[in-house]
């Protein structure tokens, strides 16, 4: 079957991928593999092979169609989405060609997206806009970078004119809690270089990053208010 990107967008932010920081296994909720499932089955109508690790990552590549030696590149997105904002019965909304209106999500109506609010909605006017319906984050962070991807590979295949060297995909699970990337078997990779689509303007591409490193430190000590001095808890100032 025939997919647009919208498609694959649509059905991938209605499966709930919520990230779980509490947990310490991976992936940190078992529903990430949901999609993790679709998208195989996605991959396999196509005829790409693909695998996947006990983490739910997907690994899957398209062979060159221009002769070796071609650089191999990889495309990565991660499957979870943010634990900030539940991400269970997500409802997308299509506002078609967007003319600058206040866009109220009709399941919480104080949620109103204006362009006061957001100003790089006023380069969207004309565009086709997708929200969530208020009660729930929508996940295009990072869905989308997945349906572009999945996409990219499908019009690949599709479109034998169009040169390509070997092709990689990576997507993960547990982005959102910092362990995007735990568990990337690098020899299964076997990329020259790759590039992340995950946020960030059309058209532009960051080169930097943090190392999402965490410490967790416990302090044995007398807990003090940080105006009082440490001998006796009392104020040094004439203060109460
Ligand atoms: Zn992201």
């Amino acid at each position: 079957m025939q997919y647009t990107v919208r498609d694959r967008f649509l059905r991938y932010v209605q499966v709930d991928t919520e990230a779980d920081p509490l947990s310490a296994t991976s992936p940190s909720s078992e529903k990430q593999k949901w999609l993790t499932e679709i998208i195989l089955e996605e991959l396999a109508e196509m005829g790409i092979k693909a695998q996947t690790n006990e983490s739910g990552y997907i690994y899957a590549s398209l062979p060159s169609n221009c002769g070796p030696g071609k650089d191999k590149v990889f495309f990565c997105a991660h499957l979870d989405t943010a634990p900030d904002c539940s991400g269970k019965d997500v409802k997308p909304i299509v506002h078609s060609d967007y003319q600058g209106q206040d866009l109220v999500l009709p399941d919480d109506t104080t949620q109103v997206l204006t362009s006061t609010k957001y100003p790089a909605l006023k380069n969207k006017i004309g565009h086709d806009l997708i929200t969530a319906s208020g009660l729930t984050l929508l996940g295009s962070d990072d869905k989308s970078g997945v349906a572009i991807i999945v996409d990219a590979f499908y019009q690949m295949l599709n479109n034998p004119n169009l040169p390509h060297g070997e092709v990689k995909m990576l997507l993960t699970t547990d982005e959102e809690i910092g362990r995007g990337v735990a568990h990337v078997d690098l020899d299964l990779l076997d990329a020259d270089y790759g590039y992340t689509l995950d946020g960030g303007d059309l058209g532009s591409i960051e080169f930097e990053n943090f190392s999402a490193n965490k410490a967790v430190i416990d302090i044995n000590g007398v807990s003090a208010h940080q105006a009082m001095p440490r001998e006796n808890g009392k104020c040094h100032k004439n203060c109460f």
